[in-house]
């Protein structure tokens, strides 16, 4: 008999727990005779408006769906724990970093960004890599991608971007045009667009890749001193990736692939673990350095600030139920702790509205009161009430408005003093299109590649943006080129053999159906 994987297993395994089966109830808690019948009048029906098991099962089931994540839709689910190996209250006095040894509970989501909840993935795409501690101080989610940058600067564009990353809307279908106009538009996605089209584009699974909190953040120490600061999760299995064929191969046999490896791998006992470090950067030299250290497009270079070991997260425990668990966690870059604040990055800033934003819509406005959601860790008093799916005692008694004199939840401005911050500038709107675009580019492209991985990343490119039209194939060439004029070149050459059915293409990008020669 062949070998099942632990996933496959996972039924075996509720009925082992499991001495007897327990009675079957209606959501009421009514018990049910027979399950497999409606009410009728004679054996051949209709139906008796009556039957509440029925009715109570159907009317559920129509409502079964929530709104899928408009980005990162298909996703895996972990828990675990932080583990603090470091000192750095120099820096922050957040709880997880309190004392070395401290370990802070998880929660975590991998993701694909552009398909939908059912879609492959293998797919070449960016990962979500989101983390969210559970600790003293309420919960703190770092929401961030397996690549330390992103495609746009500016939150205004990120509407656009999705769309392009999505379908037609006359079509319904992935659209190589749409994708290549945008990316090819703004060139300051030049970056983010060669790392997605590299092999770091298609991870083997969720475990083996890095996850990076991308933008610059601002730690806080118990004297209210700030600097800034960057988040980099280094896979402790490796960095390990798959072939555009394989992945494209695995889009068709296994579209799980990345769920299934997370799941069997942790049920196996073999806990997946990240280090975790940090890059600092005091406001001084933030002023000085030669590249906007709040443009997410671009790195902070590790040889101007090197990376420094704050501990390390395992994920050792599955969801207990995938929808609980997974569908209905609700990250936000906003749900930040005392000891970890914003920076002025523009893309964190539009983040920090539209996460919760979101989750409101997708879940309600109680979405902090779904257990996995819930800062059980610490202690929630405030003055919010009511709305729709409200599950506590809604703070029973307690004053529903502040100040109040009968005890209710009291503020506390010296104890929770925030880190005051000094902000000048005329108020407009700025052009962003053009601040240095391709300069780390070229460092990635020299510095960073093989040249066999260099090659790869042209083919990857050239498969995807062959179907598109021409002259948007001549703007991805003048693109690349600005980057490195080797890059454009090879691009171009490899574009033309091509055309002229030198090569065969099998790349496949969030399904958009590519030309065989
Ligand atoms: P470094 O040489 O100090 O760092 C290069 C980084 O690239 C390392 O973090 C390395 O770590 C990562 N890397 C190696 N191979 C690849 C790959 N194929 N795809 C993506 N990342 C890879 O140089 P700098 O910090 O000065 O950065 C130089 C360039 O490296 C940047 O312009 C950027 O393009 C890229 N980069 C920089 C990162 C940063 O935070 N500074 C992070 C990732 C990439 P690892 O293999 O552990 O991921």
């Amino acid at each position: 008999m062949a070998t099942r994987d632990k996933a496959a297993e996972q039924l075996n395994e509720f009925k082992s727990s499991q001495k007897t089966p327990e009675q079957c109830t209606t959501g009421t808690g009514a018990p049910i005779g027979l399950k497999t019948a409606t009410m009728t009048v004679g054996p051949q029906g209709p139906v008796l408006i009556q039957d509440f098991v029925f009715n109570d099962e159907m009317a559920h089931f129509d409502r079964e769906r929530i709104p899928e994540r408009v980005v990162h839709a298909k996703g895996a689910g972990a828990f675990g724990y932080f583990e603090c190996t470091n000192d750095i209250s120099k820096y922050t006095k957040a709880k997880p970093f309190e004392s070395v040894g401290k370990r802070t509970p998880v929660g975590v989501r991998f993701s694909t960004v552009g398909g939908e909840s059912g879609s492959a993935d293998t797919a070449r795409d960016p990962r979500g890599f989101a983390v969210k501690f559970y600790t003293e101080d309420g919960n703190w989610d770092l929401v961030g991608n397996n690549t330390p940058i992103f495609f746009i600067r500016d939150p205004i564009l990120f509407p656009s971007f999705i769309h392009t990353q999505k379908r037609n809307p006359r079509t319904h279908l992935k659209d190589p045009d749409m994708f290549w106009d945008f990316i090819t538009l703004r060139p300051e996605t030049t970056h983010q667009v060669s790392f997605l089209f590299s092999d770091r584009g298609t991870p083997d699974g969720y475990r083996r890749m890095n996850g990076y909190g991308s933008h610059t953040f601002k730690l806080v120490n118990k004297d209210n001193q700030p600097v800034y600061c960057k988040f980099h999760f280094k896979t402790d299995q490796g960095i390990k990736n798959l072939m555009a064929d394989e992945a494209h191969r695995l889009s068709a046999e296994d579209p799980d692939y990345a769920i299934r490896d997370l799941y069997d791998h942790i049920e196996e006992g073999k806990f997946p673990s990240w280090t975790v470090k940090i890059q600092v950067m005091t406001f001084e030299q933030a002023e000085k350095y030669k590249w906007n250290p709040f443009d997410v497009t671009k790195v902070w270079s590790q040889k101007d600030f090197p990376l420094i070991e704050v501990g390390k997260m395992v994920l050792n425990k599955n969801p207990g139920n995938y929808f609980a668990d997974v569908e209905q966690i609700a990250f936000s870059p906003a749900h930040f702790i005392p000891g970890i604040d914003a920076s002025p990055d523009k893309m964190l800033q539009g983040r920090l509205f539209s996460y919760s934003d979101t989750h409101r819509h997708r879940l309600g406005a109680n979405y902090l009161q779904i257990p996995v959601n819930c800062p059980y860790k610490a202690k929630t008093f405030h003055y919010q009430r009511d709305g729709p799916q409200c599950v506590t005692d809604n703070q029973g008694g307690a004053p529903n408005y502040f100040p109040n004199s009968f005890s209710g939840p009291k503020d506390d401005p010296a104890g929770c003093e925030m880190c005051p911050f000094t902000i000048s500038g005329e108020c407009k709107r700025y052009n962003s299109a053009d601040e240095d675009n391709f300069s780390q580019v070229n460092i990635f492209w020299n510095k960073v590649l093989k040249p066999e991985e260099r090659d790869r990343l042209v083919e990857n490119i050239g498969n995807h943006v062959i179907n598109a039209q021409k002259f948007l194939q001549d703007r991805a060439v003048k693109n690349f080129g600005q980057a490195d004029p080797e890059f454009g070149k090879k691009l171009q050459a490899y574009l033309d053999s091509m055309r002229g059915g030198k090569n065969k293409v099998n790349v496949v990008l969030n399904g958009v159906k590519v030309t065989e020669s």
